[in-house]
């Protein structure tokens, strides 16, 4: 589909065009300059012309053009780059800045069209502007009302002729790309068992959600009869292509003021190369992708941190909305705690979303900096932790201090190590070898004077593992057993701080 990248200084209109062209389901408009920073990329729509729209914005507070940044004008660079056209947007009131002219320099030289916009002429109030534009260089102007909606038809008649789909065309493909997802989760369906699943006591392993993570379908392709060999090379393929082709999706959750926001600005501040976000776009969340230590990183930066980035230290209230909506995002959560505070109430709760959700979890206890009694409070949280999150036993927690960047590598690192668990595949063979002896071990109760039987065992399901177990009477095995085979599961083959799931199905 047609990319279309809306570059320009900060207030020339860039967003508002943005959001009249994507709708109300990303919106963010201010009058402050660099408001947006990074990228944000929506779904267009003009009359029935349907194609992408980059807004580069983040050009933050220039003074003059020699103050740009070089991550921000990288940053716009890979935009350019990576677009079909550029509308390169100027202020048809203010006509033709320095950093105008700046930006036409650079434009002149890119291989990419470009269609200079003049915006902010509704009425005649851009009419100098526009005959300022021509001086550009880069062809006729194109005169504009994003707020206003004016002159949108000629807007509508630069798209088409530079090849934006028609809508009826990307129906059809939608409606294509549907079926193919129906037709995989029926397939699902049939290899696992979503029935069963709500009869699973609330305390104990909770339902197998086979939609819960359906990007690309790898959720579902676990193959019973693989042998280890095949099966850890899948792993390292997962491994390989994580961090490489693909970005490591991370979200960092946590209550207001832990420090989410400086830990998202530390990362990102570093020397690292912004690469260009694709899709996922929710409406308050943005992507953020950079690379770190060569690894590809896709970090969910929420509304709240935002706001919270330009409204100085206000306490925020955590929309659980938004927090579900970024976990949602995610491969790998760090839910972030407050080391002033230690665990509260609404860590749990987040907590408790991370686990439904079915997600990796890692927890980074911040403000480490403040704490005199570090082994006191470790004791302590631990202690706290297995109480309140017992299903997801032996998450990593990784003290740091986001503000002065200790241990944020060591953060990176957790979060792959954890989605390397999250993606565990377990043989049939190696499942079944250690079924027995569990049972063995510790053989389960009598149910109407027969002996409950764990029969077979098999992986359903990977990010996170799902395991079916056939019992003889599913609905008579005691959640205190299921919780015994959940643990067992989760020693025996090594996956902690993930959700592990498990499905009774019966086997008579
Ligand atoms: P960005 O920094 O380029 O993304 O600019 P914004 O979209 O945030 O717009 C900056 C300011 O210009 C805001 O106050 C907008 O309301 C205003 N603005 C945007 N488009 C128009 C327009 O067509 N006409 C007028 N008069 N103001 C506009
Ligand atoms: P958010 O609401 O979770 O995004 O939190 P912020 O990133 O805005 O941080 C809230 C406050 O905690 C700010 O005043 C930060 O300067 C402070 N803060 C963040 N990280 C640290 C840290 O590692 N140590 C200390 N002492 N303060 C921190």
């Amino acid at each position: 589909m047609l990319t279309v990248a809306l570059v320009g200084r900060p207030n020339v209109g860039k967003s508002t065009l943005f959001n009249r062209l994507v709708g109300r389901r990303i919106a963010i408009v201010d009058d402050m300059p660099g408001v947006t920073r990074d990228r944000r990329i929506g779904d267009a729509r003009l009359g029935n012309l349907r194609f992408n729209v980059v807004d580069t914005a983040g050009l933050e507070e220039i003074g003059n053009p020699s103050d740009l940044n070089a991550r921000m004008q990288a940053q716009t660079r890979t935009a350019i780059d990576d677009a079909d056209l550029v509308l390169f947007m100027i202020d048809g009131r203010a006509g033709v800045t320095p950093t105008d002219e700046y930006f036409a320099d650079l434009l002149r030289r890119v291989e990419t069209p470009v269609v200079v916009v003049v915006n902010k002429c509704e009425g005649r109030a851009g009419d100098s502007g526009l005959a300022e534009a021509w001086a550009l260089g880069l062809g006729e102007p194109l005169p504009l009302s994003a707020a206003h909606g004016d002159h949108t038809s000629d807007l509508y008649d630069v798209l088409s002729s530079h090849g934006a789909a028609h809508a009826e065309a990307l129906e059809d493909a939608a409606a294509a790309e549907a079926e193919a997802r129906a037709a995989r989760r029926r397939a699902a369906a049939v290899a696992g068992a979503v029935g069963e699943a709500a009869e699973l006591a609330a305390e104990g392993p909770r339902e197998v959600g086979l939609d819960a993570f359906d990007d690309d379908g790898s959720d579902i392709d676990v193959d019973e009869d693989a042998d280890d060999e095949t099966l850890a090379a899948a792993e390292e393929r997962a491994m390989a292509e994580i961090g490489n082709q693909k970005a490591l999706q991370i979200a960092i959750v946590g209550r207001p003021n832990a420090g989410k926001s400086t830990l998202m600005n530390h990362l990102l501040g570093e020397d690292r190369v912004l690469t260009g976000p694709e899709a996922g776009i929710t409406r308050d969340a943005i992507a953020v992708d950079w690379l770190h230590a060569g690894r590809r990183i896709r970090l969910i930066d929420t509304a709240g941190m935002r706001r919270k980035a330009r409204i100085d230290d206000r306490v925020e209230k955590m929309s659980v909305d938004e927090t579900l909506r970024a976990i949602r995002f995610a491969h790998v959560v760090i839910m972030m705690i407050d080391a002033e505070r230690g665990l509260e109430k609404q860590d749990m709760t987040i907590a408790r979303l991370v686990v439904d959700e079915g997600r990796a979890l890692v927890v980074a206890v911040n403000k480490w900096d403040t704490v005199t009694n570090a082994d006191e409070f470790m004791t302590e949280l631990r202690r706290r932790m297995s109480h309140v999150m017992p299903q997801v036993k032996g998450v990593p927690v990784v003290t740091i201090s986001a503000l002065a960047g200790h241990n944020t590598d060591k953060l990176v690192d957790a979060c792959f190590d954890i989605y390397r668990i999250w993606n565990r595949r377990v043989s049939t063979g190696k499942l079944n070898r250690w079924l027995e002896r569990m049972t063995e071990n510790y053989p389960p109760p009598m149910a109407h004077g027969r002996r409950l039987r764990l029969r077979y065992a098999t992986q359903i399901k990977t990010r996170p593992p799902a395991f079916a177990v056939f019992v003889s009477q599913p609905k008579e095995l005691p959640d205190s057993y299921v919780r015994y085979v959940v643990n067992g599961l989760r020693d025996e083959f090594d996956l902690p701080g993930v959700p592990v799931r498990v499905v009774l199905r019966t086997s008579e």
